[in-house]
């Protein structure tokens, strides 16, 4: 028995991954994935077995490339059963199909008879289907895509045997790569906020737990964002709070988190920093201006026929921040994120854009 016996169990491993973290169309991949890796791992002496090679070649790349082209189902979806039921039936075929009707399929797919070297097409189909990962990635940017183009870019090393490598192998690899495709993107989810990518409040949370040693935390709130909201609309200030948390990324010395809503927390692990530092967040934030997508000029234009004008505007908040170290008096990290909150509290009252610091 060799180790790669394994490899079914591992493709189902992280087909099971996939389900559990709702990443159906990683889930569809590696269903397809797992059914040709148990059929290339069965002994030739068995009906699937010997057909194992010609159904990988025949089958696969076409269901690579269908999952990547349907948008992602629901579990519980049409789409998701047709996909079961054409695997149920590729399965079905490649057991239990008589001899002659085998040979039948071998000649129509990929291609027929016009494919002297079945492997090289199906080669280009899993080219294909990783151009279409790398593209979905490169639009969307959702790092399972990446995990995907890179997942097929391995099972097409299968094909042409890469490294002197079986297909098996590659595909094995190709599993694992989506396993943890799905494990990174989910790890994303939870940890990263969704709008500003910086680590969220869960993070902070961890962080702080796992914390020893002096450190000093600062609350930062943007002014008036409520108002904010009201002039420009909320699309304008989601894009204020991707720009103050890109400021407030590259205060030196410190990790910057979305705390929640419009405000954020700065971790300093060198607390006689953090004073100097959050002062010139604060005046990084009042200096940054942000471009709002342009608007169609008003209609009384449009009515006098003038040549469409387009307004611009470039908008500019300001925040205020208040810092606390972690000392005797206050060891636990809620007690020093509370001193920092009052210290905010107390900047709002002074007229905001501001920092109040307490030692
Ligand atoms: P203050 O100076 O006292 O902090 O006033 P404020 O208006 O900033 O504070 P308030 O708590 O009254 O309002 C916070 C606003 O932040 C309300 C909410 O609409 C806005 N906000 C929270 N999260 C988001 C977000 O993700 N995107 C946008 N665009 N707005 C958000
Ligand atoms: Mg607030
Ligand atoms: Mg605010």
């Amino acid at each position: 028995m060799t180790s790669f016996d394994f490899a079914p169990l591992l493709c189902l491993l992280a087909l099971a991954l996939a389900l559990a973290f709702r990443r159906h169309r990683a889930a569809l991949l590696l269903a397809s994935t797992t059914l040709a890796v148990a059929a290339l791992t069965l002994p030739p002496e068995q009906i699937a077995g010997s057909r194992a090679a010609s159904a990988s070649v025949m089958f696969l790349p076409w269901f690579w490339l269908l999952a990547l082209l349907l948008p992602e189902p629901p579990l519980r979806s049409r789409r998701m059963l047709a996909f079961a039921v054409l695997l149920g039936l590729a399965a079905w075929l490649c057991v239990m199909a008589p001899e002659h009707v085998w040979r039948g399929f071998e000649h129509v797919l990929p291609l027929g008879r016009l494919a002297a070297r079945p492997g090289r097409i199906a080669l280009v189909l899993s080219l294909l289907a990783c151009a279409i990962a790398a593209a979905q990635w490169a639009w969307q940017r959702r790092p399972l895509d990446a995990a995907l183009a890179l997942a097929l870019l391995a099972a097409s090393f299968g094909w042409i045997q890469l490294a002197g490598l079986e297909l098996r192998h590659w595909l094995l690899v190709s599993a694992a790569a989506t396993g943890l495709g799905v494990v990174y993107s989910s790890w994303r989810l939870a940890f990263l906020d969704a709008l500003t990518g910086l680590p969220n409040r869960r993070a902070l949370d961890e962080t702080l737990a796992r914390l020893s040693g002096d450190y000093a935390l600062a609350m930062v709130d943007v002014d008036h964002f409520k108002q904010f909201n009201d002039k420009y609309g909320h699309d304008a200030g989601d894009r204020v709070l991707v720009a103050v948390a890109r400021s407030l990324a590259q205060t030196s010395a410190a990790h910057a988190f979305r705390f929640g809503g419009e405000e954020f927390c700065l971790l300093f692990r060198r607390p006689e920093l953090a004073r100097q530092a959050c002062e010139d967040a604060r005046l990084a934030i009042e200096n940054l201006r942000v471009a709002l997508p342009r608007k169609p000029a008003a209609k009384a234009d449009k009515a006098a026929a003038k040549p469409a004008r387009k307004s611009e505007t470039t908008v500019q908040v300001t925040a205020s921040i208040g810092v606390a170290p972690r000392n005797p008096q206050r060891r636990a990290a809620s007690e020093v994120l509370k001193a920092a909150d009052q210290c905010l509290y107390k900047a709002k009252g002074k007229g905001r854009n501001q920092v109040v610091a307490t030692a």
